[in-house]
């Protein structure tokens, strides 16, 4: 694969973003590939890749022009789950951030669902770890390593292509985060990395009208934190990220049923019941569910039946929590904004979106109207492939 270093229309150092398709396009290899040589090439018939392709070398300098199009990728880098967007194919990547490493040898030994299958199950010398904490990278490390793993996967382990990288990033990322994750893309063989808020992906990916003045009250639930965000003109103008999320739900979970059951439940279960039977407010038809797990007394596998009533107590307090954050958004945000909300209303989005009546509890609590995304679990990553297709709203958004 060759880099080029510098590009020139027609021999003249011209603004390449005026190239048009078909025009001649001299290229100037990049030192460390190819050290003296330059080539001609034909810009690609479509003019959109022309421009970009020449925007790109323009802005960088060093792009590798062979894959520049077809390799770009857009990443959700989430607490819980990763998801990765391929220009022209969609979704390609939808894992749990989870990572399987051996001890002894120091080796990834699993990524995603497989070692998310090994969580609580391992031996000793084996750990999952979720390299991503409370919307941070907590080992970056292993965030590098599973970052790469899913870039050579989406590419087939064909060849080493080097894609232009865009990262979804928590809202209130400091620079030294901010920092740590272009270098983690970078290692992770990337050409060029941009940086996107969530919030912002979120609300680019629900289809609100981010770029009009006027104001887009966006919750994301993830697993590791909940951000509250109010969008207008292309700007964040609120932002809160407070660390509730679905995993905070999985742990009220936990210590219930071991409060109330004597009977010590796994994350994993907890998780099953909480998609099963989660509500934020009562449900028209009641529902149970049969729960195993290992009697805290006697020590041996036990089966209790829980309701949705039950399950409901034990989520009151991370979902109060959730929707206070959301009634002090709509506080403290400036009163012409706010009065938007009105008819526009809450969108809820992240796979915490997914609790039942959820959208209802924060309806009555409000009295602003609720929308829930399509897809909760792919809005952000969605948001960022939309800006990986639109230049001029990458260059509006991303993190300088
Ligand atoms: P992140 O952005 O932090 O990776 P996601 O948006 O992928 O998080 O959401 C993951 C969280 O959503 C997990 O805590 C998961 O348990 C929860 N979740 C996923 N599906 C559902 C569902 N149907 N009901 C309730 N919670 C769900
Ligand atoms: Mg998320």
């Amino acid at each position: 694969m060759l880099h080029y270093r510098r590009a020139a229309l027609g021999g003249l150092r011209q603004r390449p973003l005026l190239g048009s398709p078909g025009s001649l396009l001299i290229l100037e290899h990049c030192v460390s590939c190819n050290p003296a040589a330059s080539s001609r090439v034909r810009l690609p018939a479509r003019s959109a890749h022309g421009s970009q392709l020449l925007s790109t070398c323009y802005r960088k300098g060093a792009v590798p022009v062979l894959s520049a199009f077809s390799n770009d990728i857009a990443i959700d880098l989430g607490t819980s789950n990763t998801l990765v967007y391929m220009k022209g194919k969609g979704v390609v990547v939808r894992e749990p951030s989870i990572v399987a490493i051996n001890k002894k040898t120091d080796k990834v030994e699993a990524v995603g669902k497989e070692a998310k299958e090994m969580l609580g199950r391992t031996p000793g010398h084996i750990v999952a770890v979720r390299p991503l904490k409370d919307g941070v990278i907590a080992d970056f490390e292993v965030t590098e390593q599973m970052l790469s793993y899913f870039i050579r996967r989406v590419h087939n382990r064909r060849f080493l292509v080097r894609p232009r990288i865009i990262i979804g990033v928590p809202s209130g990322i400091t620079k030294v985060e901010e920092r740590a994750v272009r270098d983690t893309a970078y290692r992770a063989k990337a050409s060029e990395v941009y940086l996107l808020e969530e919030a912002m992906s979120a609300a680019i990916g629900a289809g609100l009208p981010i770029t009009e003045p006027s104001g887009n009250l966006i919750v994301d639930i993830g697993g590791g934190t909940t951000d509250v965000a109010v969008i207008s003109m292309a700007g964040i103008v609120y932002s809160r990220s407070i660390r509730v999320g679905g995993n905070e739900l999985d742990e009220a979970l936990i210590n219930y049923i071991k409060r109330n059951y004597n009977l010590l439940i796994g994350e994993r279960t907890a998780e099953n019941i909480k998609m099963e039977l989660g509500s934020a407010y009562p449900l028209e038809q009641e529902l149970d569910l049969e729960i195993k797990g290992r009697d805290l007394i006697e020590g041996v596998p036990k089966t209790v039946t829980v309701t949705d009533r039950e399950i409901r107590e034990a989520l009151s307090e991370p979902i109060s929590t959730i929707v206070d954050a959301v009634r002090m958004a709509l506080e403290r945000t400036p009163p012409e904004l706010s009065a938007d909300f009105v008819d526009k209303g809450i969108v809820l989005t992240g796979g915490g979106a997914l609790i039942r009546n959820l959208d209802v509890r924060l309806r009555e609590e409000t009295g602003v109207p609720v929308t829930i995304t399509e897809d909760p679990l792919s809005t952000v990553v969605l948001g960022v492939g939309r800006v990986l297709d639109d230049i001029d709203l990458l260059r509006r958004v991303c993190l300088p």
